[in-house]
């Protein structure tokens, strides 16, 4: 029987990193992208407008072949709201770019970058801290987790089964609305105690402020004991007592596929 190795990764929020290799990660999602040359951010083929950033990986012997160290590849979809509709009209063929795009850079530096035209404060980032490695059966459901390889979410859609040749399309990640943080750390910061307690004695139903929180500031609203919003990316308790967080996606899953007679990459969203 047929088994696939799946890369999970082990997620940390950006803002809590103790550990500055984590902080640096070129294995994100959300918040700004990392190593990525301004003039690289690709625009949406429909609206015109930047993309947004959902997510990195950066090229790992073993788990994902970009071709050499050093790379580093980036996915971005359409986020604009005003236009979603007929952005999303737009049917994203395999190969094609028009509203989801990935873009490849060699020799990515660690550092930040920020489009001008977008929010001057991107939201939340959560980053790589480790990697647990699973062997999954053909015959499970794939896990609708971000992540490299494993059995992808897309295999029964036709467009990535032409009649001509049913194997062309290769998925080799996907990106998910949610990751899951293994820990309760938002909610067991100080800070988020104290805008709490703020909260049940003035009877605010939503507390806005700017706090700082591990490393840096965040912009936090509390809308209860166990959800909330953190620079923009809603969170909540998952009942394994974990914190779920969600990413730019929103919806639906953003699938990083390999076209078997090109040998390039291209995106494929499915919407929800
Ligand atoms: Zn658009």
């Amino acid at each position: 029987m047929k088994t696939l190795l799946a890369h999970n990764p082990i997620w940390e929020l950006e803002l809590l990193c103790a550990d500055q290799v984590h902080r640096h990660a070129l294995d994100r999602v959300g918040g700004a992208p990392w190593g990525l040359p301004l003039e690289a951010w690709p625009d949406c083929g429909s609206c015109k407008e930047p993309l947004t950033f959902i997510g990195q990986w950066q090229h790992a012997e073993g788990r994902l072949d970009l071709g050499g160290a050093g790379t580093v590849l980036y996915s971005f979809l359409c986020a604009n709201t005003e236009t979603m509709m007929e952005c999303h009209m737009h049917a994203v063929e395999p190969g094609g770019d028009v509203i989801a795009r990935v873009v490849l850079v060699e020799n990515a530096v660690v550092t930040p970058t920020l489009h001008p035209k977008l929010e001057a404060r991107p939201g939340a980032s959560v980053v790589v801290k480790g990697w647990t490695e699973e062997a999954e059966s053909a015959l499970l459901s794939p896990a609708p987790t971000t992540r490299i390889g494993g059995r992808p979410a897309w295999i029964q859609d036709p467009y990535f089964q032409p009649q001509d040749d049913p194997w062309r399309y290769r998925c080799v990640a996907q990106w998910t609305p949610e990751v899951v943080l293994a820990h309760q750390r938002i909610q067991s910061e100080p800070a988020f105690l104290e805008l709490e307690d703020e909260r049940t004695r003035t009877d605010a139903r939503v507390l806005e402020r700017t706090i700082t929180l591990g490393h840096g500031t965040a912009l936090v609203r509390t809308l209860g004991k166990r959800c909330g919003a953190i620079d923009g990316a809603f969170f909540n308790t998952t009942p394994e007592g974990g914190t779920r967080l969600s990413t730019p996606l929103e919806s639906g899953v953003l699938s990083l596929l390999v076209d078997e007679r090109s040998g390039e990459f291209c995106l494929q969203y499915f919407g929800r």
